[in-house]
């Protein structure tokens, strides 16, 4: 933290120098407004979406806020959802509704691989979802080998996102923060190559792994003996990366049911993760169909002939769009720019995520990372 904190001071004089040039960029970084969602496919793949966060300090460990400022946060950004985990703390026991959002009780520990976010366990009424945090961190990357330890990946986190950061995006980024928090943090936003090729060889071997998106938010960072600042806040993080989990139907639930169903649906993969600060992405769909049937992210479809084809909707952000279709262990076998529909033929069984990114120029920002479907050869049986 203090290095962090010298390199942001040594960034202050250059963003000062900076702001004048940069505040004529702002516009390119503007968060879209929310478009509409384009119609989407068979309900089966994808009935109920929700939406929120995941990795979220309070004052029960080195966060800087209360779980109402939490709450009240994610009311503010729209969030239905948010997994409270505290270092070694569990500032509530069972999940609860606050200011209408749903606290899923969780924990962040200390592990000898590196560090593991825990969603569920005792008292929550969902069994444990165990998620290897900060993969590729500078401080605490997970050291661990494989897939031992975890049950799913944090494949993006933006404690490690805006500090692998160069000084020149630093001071790009605080010069905005001044005006435009959302324009400022998307400055820093990269895609998370190392992680993403790290699940990638997970998700050739086995029951595929989830990934997920992380805001490990602290709305604290600390100046040493100066204190501290109320930074980044939780409602500009809210708004900026979400988890889009989708449950089997939209029944009312208790909060404990609905707390289980979430923490399911991210193990289960059935969730794609954006940064929505970007543009909206609810109704997303990714799905698959064949003779075989339908399957969308977290399923799983038999591999047939003719073969099933992959389809991908986006809703339009109003920018150019482009789609990448990624079989893990052999990287993007389609690239389309648009956001049409596709009906991809697909060249045969394996895990197959997509990758929707915004063009900007010549450069593909990250927008809409999904969880892999799996095709799968036809058994014995059939
Ligand atoms: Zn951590
Ligand atoms: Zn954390």
């Amino acid at each position: 933290m203090k290095r962090l904190f010298r390199r942001l001071l040594r960034g202050v004089g250059l963003a000062a120098a900076s702001a004048l040039v940069l505040s004529l960029a702002t516009a390119a970084g503007d968060p879209h407004p929310l478009a509409t969602a384009p119609a989407g496919p068979p309900d089966a793949t994808a009935p109920t979406e929700r939406v929120g966060a995941l990795h979220v300090h309070t004052r029960a460990s080195d966060g800087g806020g209360t779980l109402d400022d939490v709450a009240e946060a994610a009311l503010d950004a729209g969030l239905d959802f948010v997994a409270v985990t505290d270092h070694h703390a569990r500032p509530l026991t069972t999940p609860a509704r606050r200011a209408g959002v749903l606290l899923v009780v969780g924990e962040e520990l200390r592990v000898p691989d590196g560090h593991v976010v825990v969603l569920g366990g005792a008292a929550t009424g969902a069994p444990e979802l165990r998620i290897a945090a900060h993969p590729e961190g500078p401080t605490r990357p997970w050291r661990g080998a494989g897939r031992a330890g975890f049950d799913a990946l944090e494949v993006w986190n933006w404690d490690s996102d805006w500090r692998d950061d160069g000084l020149r995006d630093w001071a790009g980024a605080l010069a905005l923060l001044m005006w435009k928090p959302e324009a400022a943090m998307l400055r820093l936003i990269d895609r998370p190559a190392a992680s993403l090729e790290r699940w990638d060889a997970l998700l050739t071997e086995g029951e595929p792994v989830p990934g997920l998106c992380a805001v490990d938010a602290h709305q604290r960072v600390t100046l040493g003996a100066a204190g501290a600042l109320p930074f980044p806040r939780y409602r500009d993080l809210f708004r900026l990366a979400r988890m889009h989990v989708w449950l089997d139907d939209d029944a009312p639930r208790a909060p404990v049911d609905e707390a289980a169903a979430v923490v399911e649906a991210l193990r289960r993969g059935r969730a794609f993760c954006a940064f929505d600060a970007r543009a909206d992405s609810r109704g997303t769909r990714v799905w698959a169909a064949g003779p075989g049937g339908t399957a969308g992210p977290g399923q799983t479809l038999v591999w047939s002939d003719p073969p099933p084809t992959l389809s991908v909707r986006v809703p339009d952000p109003g920018k150019p769009v482009e789609i990448v279709v990624v079989r893990a262990g052999e990287g993007p076998v389609h690239r389309v720019p648009g956001p049409e529909a596709l009906a991809l033929p697909l060249p045969g069984p394996g895990v197959y995520r997509v990758e929707v990114s915004l063009l900007r120029g010549r450069r593909a920002v990250p927008w809409i990372l999904t969880n892999p479907l799996r095709i799968v050869e036809a058994g014995p049986e059939g």
